[in-house]
């Protein structure tokens, strides 16, 4: 059976290559005689492993050497909790809500800590993002918390938010690699891997040192960044698979000319596929110009019965997972590193085949 397009938000595709090396490599990694999942993680051929990944990313992404990395586990999600737990020193923080994510993340900080909503994009269902000046931000406030790309709403900040001196944390699960960011104008950054990265189980944090050993007496020790750098994230057993597989994707961007590299095919693929959308008489984008994704496109027919029949054929025709999110319907398709520049055109073609039959 051939592979389709898949257009799913996460898990999601990854690099055919990649997928094929951990294939050839399954039952005998590099001569060891085992899988790489069999391995012990003290083992020197997975220290060489673990090592050989942080150093590709730091190098993809230009992490400087005052920044650590640590790879975890509990998806993004966790994090929401992980990050007042450990940054909360005054017991403050400000929060940008524009969307289910962002929302979750200021709903979870609540129960640690005086934590305000600054702003949001509530009132129009979240297409837009809504801006910040430092002067918003409260002066004792510890950091201020955004999401970098709304995957259920595809909205994007256009540009590094501006919250003065103080400390800028992002979720960026879903936009993690896919074009260069100044790493030195956020304090944390945290990524659920199994959007552009590797497979699900395993979660990026990138956190500038001297955020760290400030976290409350009573913070469980799986959640502690200082325990986790301290221990080169190996306190207890990492994701071992997710790690060497997101090390062989860190490989493939790099030969494949970096992230302005992919920043390049990024913006052309979203390019094509809002073009036809703003030109369409049936498809309507949902997202504000400004603000839109590059990593996931939202769309609708406006009418639901037709966004449902949409669905089906283009499942049928190998276009899989278009289907929204749950929370808001429509459509939305998640086009991620890996996912290639035909993948995109070819779904372009079979909506216009698709508009001419129901229009
Ligand atoms: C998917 C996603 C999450 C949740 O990630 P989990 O790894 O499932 O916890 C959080 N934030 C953003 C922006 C996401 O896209």
């Amino acid at each position: 059976m051939n592979r389709i397009y898949n257009f799913s938000a996460g898990p999601s595709m990854l690099p055919l290559e990649v997928l094929e090396q951990c294939a050839a490599e399954m039952t005998n990694y590099n001569g060891s005689g085992m899988s790489v999942m069999e391995m012990s993680h003290r083992s020197p051929v997975y220290d060489a492993i673990i090592k050989e990944t942080e150093a590709d990313f730091r190098k993809l992404m230009n992490i400087p050497d005052n920044y650590k990395v640590l790879f975890l586990q509990g998806g993004a999600s966790t994090q929401f909790a992980a990050i007042p737990l450990n940054l909360m020193k005054s017991g403050k923080a400000d929060y940008v809500v524009s969307g289910q994510f962002s929302g979750k993340a200021f709903k979870e900080a609540k129960k640690y800590g005086d934590a305000k909503c600054i702003a949001t994009s509530e009132d129009k269902t979240f297409s837009y993002i809504p801006e910040i000046t430092p002067d918003m931000v409260r002066e004792d406030a510890d950091y201020v918390h955004v999401c970098y790309n709304n995957t259920i709403f595809g909205t994007k900040y256009p540009e590094v938010p501006n919250v003065g001196d103080k400390v800028l944390v992002a979720d960026m699960s879903s936009c993690i690699t896919s074009e260069p960011v100044d790493v030195t104008k956020f304090g944390v950054i945290y990524a659920g891997a199994q959007k552009n990265m590797a497979p699900a189980g395993l979660t990026v944090v990138i956190i500038r040192e001297d955020l760290m050993g400030n976290a409350r007496e009573d913070i469980p020790t799986m959640l502690d960044y200082k325990t986790m750098a301290d221990n080169d994230s190996m306190y207890n057993t990492p994701p071992c698979y997710a790690i060497y597989v997101a090390g062989l994707v860190y490989k493939w961007a790099l030969k494949n000319g970096g992230l302005e590299a992919m920043k390049e095919r990024n913006e052309k693929k979203a390019a094509l596929l809002y073009d036809f959308l703003d030109n369409s008489k049936l498809f309507k984008p949902t997202a504000e110009k400004k603000y839109r994704s590059m990593m996931n496109v939202c769309f609708v027919t406006g009418d639901a019965d037709l966004d449902k029949k949409f669905c089906k054929e283009a499942s049928a025709a190998g276009f899989e997972n278009l289907k929204g999110h749950r929370s808001v319907g429509g459509m939305r398709a998640s086009i991620y590193n890996a996912m290639p520049a035909e993948g995109v055109e070819a779904l372009v073609e079979f909506m216009k085949k698709f508009e001419a039959e129901n229009l």
